[in-house]
């Protein structure tokens, strides 16, 4: 791939804005299109008057038609450039105290890190890279080779690297599944989170194998439950082992999927803890735990994205707050309501809104004690609202 370009792309008026204030994002309605443009190649990006803004990546198949990687003029897009930014990335997790072997960390996160397409995840001595854009798929050797670097005497066995499936369609690329150093094991491996050990499956895990964004809530979750204890959505188990590890009687876990299930209850077995884990959809299981008249101390709810997409926002709002009301109708007086959305698309205050009026037509008073993010690998880039995505809010339920 080249890095460097005479192919210059103009943008509009709104689109300058947007980068000027730092989004690394160039929609194809915000381009005027411009010769000498190469798939996959560097572009120069410029204003109507003719001033140079920044540097991005060309990909006419997506709609984020340019992403902007470097507005310093003499940063070229080359092998230097991910060594370098990988570098700071690799760098503030350590700063963070977030990196050590036999624990696992968010390493790179996309447009956080100004590495827009580039996810990389550290379990242990692995990394898992999920590619997101064409534009990081295309350079997987210079990328590779920037991770090898930056993690220096950190005993690496492997680099696994993925394309995101959702991605492919929109991005215009092929799949890659590639290992770059080391070899594919057959078994899961092994983390140590908050004093507990997780098993990550690099072959078929979702995500990259584990939801590393939830680390800190997990652990606060296990210092606040209590008595009777309910994870909804509980993928390898996380958030119910710790609540039995900490302060709970009982836990009751449920996910549609069968395989997570098997990993969490082997996850449950080694750490010696005792859990009772359903498959069941959220929404029946929940309606069916209403009919039955229980009642739980704490419950948490973790589902998944149900906002794709800008159209899904409404639809995403409905579920959020039948979803809530559901938790709220089944949570004792004083119980603990541990709610999450990982929606990008709906704001924190849309998300308070939706418990706010869940809460309502349960006839329950909401006391709100903790509205968290992501741990702080995953850090938002105040400029791109859309790293934003996870929410947390943390209530006593009267
Ligand atoms: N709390 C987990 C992460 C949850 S991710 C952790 O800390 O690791 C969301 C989970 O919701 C996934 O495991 C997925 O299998 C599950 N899921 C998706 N749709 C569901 C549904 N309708 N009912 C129950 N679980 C669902």
């Amino acid at each position: 791939m080249s890095t460097t370009s005479s192919a210059t792309v103009v943008v509009k008026k709104p689109g300058r804005q947007a980068l000027l204030s730092g989004h690394p994002w160039l929609r194809r309605d915000s381009l005027i299109a411009s010769e000498d443009l190469v798939d996959g190649g560097v572009v120069e990006i410029v204003d109507e008057q003719g001033s140079w803004l920044g540097r991005g990546i060309y990909n006419p198949q997506s709609h984020l038609t340019v992403r902007v990687y470097t507005r310093t003029r003499n940063q070229q897009l080359d092998g230097d450039f991910w060594c370098q930014q990988i570098q700071q990335a690799v760098d503030l997790r350590r700063r963070l105290n977030r990196l050590h072997a036999g624990e696992a960390c968010r390493l790179v996160f996309s447009e956080s890190d100004l590495l827009s397409g580039l996810i990389v995840d550290q379990y242990a001595q692995s990394l898992m890279v999920s590619l997101t854009a064409k534009a990081t798929a295309q350079r997987i050797d210079e990328i590779g080779e920037a991770l090898r670097q930056a993690m220096g005497d950190f005993d690496l066995q492997r680099i696994v690297i993925r394309t995101d499936n959702n991605m492919l369609a929109s991005e215009g690329m092929e799949a890659v599944d590639q290992v770059f150093l080391g070899d594919l094991p057959d078994e899961p491996v092994e983390i140590l989170e908050n004093d507990l050990t997780f098993q990550v499956d690099l072959r078929d895990g979702q995500k990259t194998g584990f939801y590393l964004d939830q680390r800190d809530n997990r652990k606060l979750f296990g210092q606040l439950a209590r008595g009777r204890v309910l994870d909804v959505c509980c993928y390898s188990g996380g958030f119910a082992l710790a609540a039995a590890r900490g302060g709970a009687d009982s836990v009751t876990a449920i996910d549609s999927s069968l395989p997570v299930l098997e990993m969490a209850e082997q996850n449950a077995r080694r750490n010696g803890l005792e859990i009772d884990f359903v498959k069941a959809d959220c929404f029946d299981y929940l309606e069916h735990l209403k009919q039955q008249n229980e009642k739980f101390d704490s419950i948490v709810l973790d589902p998944p994205k149900f906002a794709g997409r800008r159209n899904d926002v409404p639809s995403a709002l409905r579920a959020y707050h039948r979803l809530n009301r559901h938790a709220l109708e089944l949570l004792k007086p004083g119980g603990l309501l541990f709610t999450c959305s990982c929606s990008g698309r709906v704001s924190a205050e849309a998300f308070r809104h939706a418990v706010l009026g869940a809460s309502r037509r349960a006839g329950r008073q909401v006391q709100l004690l903790y509205q968290n993010g992501a741990s702080p690998d995953h850090p938002v880039l105040l400029s791109c609202p859309e790293t934003e995505y996870l929410k947390c809010i943390v209530a006593r339920v009267y």
